[in-house]
């Protein structure tokens, strides 16, 4: 029986799908006007074992993840480069999916855009001033009214009076509360709008994600995710507008999910201060299995600190997995030796798939789940000690089991899914290119030994070059 933390309730409760043998979650994506840090990271790891754990237990996995393509970053940004929004998002959005694709993150369903959904966007705004949750003003910006509804709060159990003795004095003398929030914001020369009811402008924040949980996963879906960061304001205003919207306080999302943050040095991240890491950063150092087995062997929901020599010491844990994974590769190529010498490791493994299952089913407890790898590890090592030093017969029938075991437990976690060079980091790309050029340079120069000489070395390592129109191309055998 899984048991999830559920932020709304505050405790851990069973999980029941809303549909038998379905599950839709919907996470919060990224801001694309920066390469992803390694706090971005940890929110769309965790989802990516989530995933697995249900496709791997057989329900079937609706997972959608916005871009919020339109913000005030991303115009600063563009304003910058002398750019369009558009070049920003793109750019960023292109490079979240290096990032993520390194730390073997699978892809969600769909990723809607703000800019794609401006249409629901703007039904969706409508609808909340016409059952009088929002109130537009003259110069065109909306607002949502929080006193409005009763349920405002719940999420991140703060108290309306609280925070209304907690706001500052210089409030917007425009909003009917302090706490009021945003839904339309008013165009501003030279900014990005949108045709609207209330004029051009663009939306705020909290609204897309109401939109597009809605839109894409219907009135109620099973869970919601993101950085503990999100749950106020943003995630407790995206239940008071879904739920007003909907008229249903049962509405919306029934699970409420929030990873804990990632400090540096035990300090914030914070990119005055400098201790700021992007995704890329790390990759140039580290293959993205380590980045990911790292951020997995802490549980979700603690803070989780970063610094490279914990992130060497995870690499050294991960080698000692990764051996694993050679010794059942080379027993695995034995032809069967009879007998029964495997029977006590399969029934080891057995043991140890179910432990594995119970500390994933305990809140997705992949620390726990990963000590459990750990202890196969060892009694898969143990037996293929046995079975080199000619102690006991190859029992391929038990070992398969054992094996089956192993992969069960790496196709959740994310491991193994990479060469032994880790993702591709750009880096082979770039030493290839300049290997390429060194050959263009040994033929313009006449240097027929030089230019065939890499040809051919590079042909014994799986590397084919390829003449075409746009220059050589190299691609692996
Ligand atoms: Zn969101």
């Amino acid at each position: 029986m899984l048991k999830v933390y559920n932020t709304l309730t505050r405790q851990k409760q069973e999980f029941k799908p809303l549909k038998a043998g379905e599950v839709s979650i919907y996470c919060c994506g990224v801001t694309p006007y920066n390469d992803p840090h390694i706090g971005n990271a940890r929110p769309f790891v965790t989802w990516d074992v989530i995933r697995r754990y249900f496709a791997q237990h057989g329900l079937k996995v609706r997972y959608i993840q916005n871009f919020t393509d339109v913000d005030d970053k991303i115009i600063a940004a563009a304003g910058r480069e002398n750019l369009t929004w558009k070049d920003i998002s793109d750019r960023y959005i292109k490079s979240y999916f290096e990032s993520m694709d390194a730390l073997n993150v699978r892809h969600a369903e769909l990723y809607p855009r703000v800019s794609e959904t401006m249409a629901d966007i703007i039904a969706m705004v409508q609808t909340l001033i016409d059952k009088g949750y929002a109130y537009a003003l003259p110069n065109g910006d909306v607002f949502y009214s929080v006193e409005k509804f009763t349920g405002y709060g719940k999420l991140s159990g703060r108290k309306l009076e609280d925070m209304q003795a907690g706001a500052r004095i210089d409030v917007d003398e425009r909003k009917h509360h302090p706490m009021d929030f945003a839904l339309w914001k008013s165009a501003k020369p030279g900014e990005p709008s949108w045709e609207s009811p209330w004029g051009q402008g663009r939306p705020g924040w909290h609204i897309e994600c109401s939109t597009m949980s809605l839109k894409y996963l219907g009135e109620k879906f099973d869970f919601h995710g993101g950085g503990s960061d999100l749950i106020f304001p943003h995630h407790e205003n995206e239940i008071a507008q879904s739920q007003a919207c909907l008229g249903d306080d049962a509405g919306f999302a029934q699970y409420w999910l929030h990873n804990g943050f990632i400090t540096i040095h035990e300090e914030k991240m914070s990119k005055s201060k400098g201790n700021f890491f992007t995704v890329k950063e790390i990759l140039a150092k580290y293959p993205g299995e380590v980045v990911r087995f790292f951020i997995l062997q802490t549980h979700y929901r603690s803070p989780l600190d970063f610094s490279e020599e914990r992130l060497a010491e995870a690499q050294t844990s991960l080698s000692r997995l990764q051996n694993t994974q050679g010794y059942i590769k080379e027993l695995s190529a034995k032809a069967d030796g009879g007998g029964e010498a495997a029977a006590p490791l399969a029934a080891k493994a057995k043991e140890l798939w179910r432990l594995f299952d119970e500390a994933m089913e305990d809140d997705f407890n992949t620390a726990l789940a990963i000590s459990q790898m750990f202890a196969l590890s060892k009694e898969i090592n143990i037996y293929y000690q046995q079975v080199t030093s000619g102690e006991v017969a190859f029992d391929a029938g038990n070992f398969s089991q054992a094996a089956k075991a192993w992969a069960d437990m790496a196709a959740i976690i994310g491991l193994f899914e990479q060469d032994e060079a880790g993702a591709d980091d750009g880096l082979t790309d770039k030493l290839m290119q300049l290997i390429i050029s060194i050959r263009q340079d040994a033929r313009q120069a006449k240097n027929w030994a030089v230019a065939d000489k890499i040809r051919d070395e590079l042909k014994e390592a799986g590397v084919v070059l390829e003449d075409t129109p746009n220059g050589v191309r190299w691609k692996r055998a």
